[in-house]
């Protein structure tokens, strides 16, 4: 029978070490992604989940631990892995001396793809993205969420079968995020596996198959909404979060 996971990240450690401070942003993390599913990586400030999304988007390497996709080390050949992989940064670091259009015909030849190949991919993203009507567009002259778009746009130029979005909605209007999540539906139904980094408990509650809950770089629980739901007795993910996600330190007077 063949296997389900396409991740496995084996007791994956990240220290950072500076002249005068050493942080522990990830200890022993023990992680499973399934083909095909939606999972949200859940945590306060300074949680580790952006060091877990950046080392899966291959980065910066972690200290210690494993990554295997499909059982294969990723490190055994990084390229080959970031064929499959699409990454969407928490900054839009798009190229703003060009256009949309030619932002994603730019993605398409840095990943040597053919160049026929490159304008229907393009043509085919500007349709499901919604962005036929700013392909000529600066990407100065964007709105938030469609810049978010087109930073989705480029991450599946090379139709990876994994992408991973670094909070992909923060500060956009609440009708621009649902677009956005219906868009992230899509991808799922496409058969991509999804990987999401995000504050927003409405939308890791709408989105997630399964979600992460990461406390001081440790893994807290991986479970689905409704078996969190069912052995919490809460309705809201975000009561959930609230009370197992307590902080140590809260602060009191500004
Ligand atoms: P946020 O939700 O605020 O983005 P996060 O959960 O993504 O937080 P990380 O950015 O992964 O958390 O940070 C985890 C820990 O690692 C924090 O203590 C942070 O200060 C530290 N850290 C992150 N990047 C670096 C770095 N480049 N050098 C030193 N420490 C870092």
């Amino acid at each position: 029978m063949q296997s389900n996971v396409l991740l496995k990240i084996v007791n994956l450690s990240k220290t950072y070490q500076s002249k005068n401070n050493v942080v522990k942003a990830l200890d022993r993390i023990n992680l499973i992604i399934n083909k095909g599913e939606i999972i949200s990586l859940l945590g306060h400030n300074g949680a580790g989940k952006t060091t877990l999304s950046s080392i899966l988007a291959t980065l910066h390497p972690p200290t210690s631990g494993e990554i295997l996709y499909k059982g294969t080390s990723i490190y055994n050949n990084l390229l080959d892995f970031r064929k499959h992989l699409g990454f969407c940064p928490q900054n839009a670091n798009l190229d703003v001396q060009l256009n949309v259009k030619d932002n994603l015909i730019f993605a398409g030849r840095y990943y040597l793809m053919p160049e026929k190949l490159i304008h229907e991919r393009v043509e085919e993203l500007l349709k499901l993205l919604n962005l036929k009507k700013y392909e000529t567009f600066q990407i100065t002259e964007l709105s938030g969420g469609t810049r978010q778009r087109v930073l989705i746009a480029r991450a599946l130029i090379h139709g990876p079968e994994l992408i991973i979005l670094d909070e992909p909605t923060v500060g956009l209007d609440p009708d621009i995020r649902h677009q956005l999540w219906k868009i992230i539906k899509t991808l799922r139904e496409k058969g991509m596996t999804v990987i999401l980094t995000t504050h927003y408990l409405d939308e890791a509650e709408v989105l997630s198959d399964k979600v992460c809950f990461i406390k001081k770089g440790k893994i807290l629980l991986t479970e689905t909404v409704k078996d969190l739901k069912e052995k919490h007795k809460k309705d809201k993910l975000e009561d959930i979060f609230l009370s197992l996600m307590e902080e140590d330190e809260i602060i009191t007077e500004l």
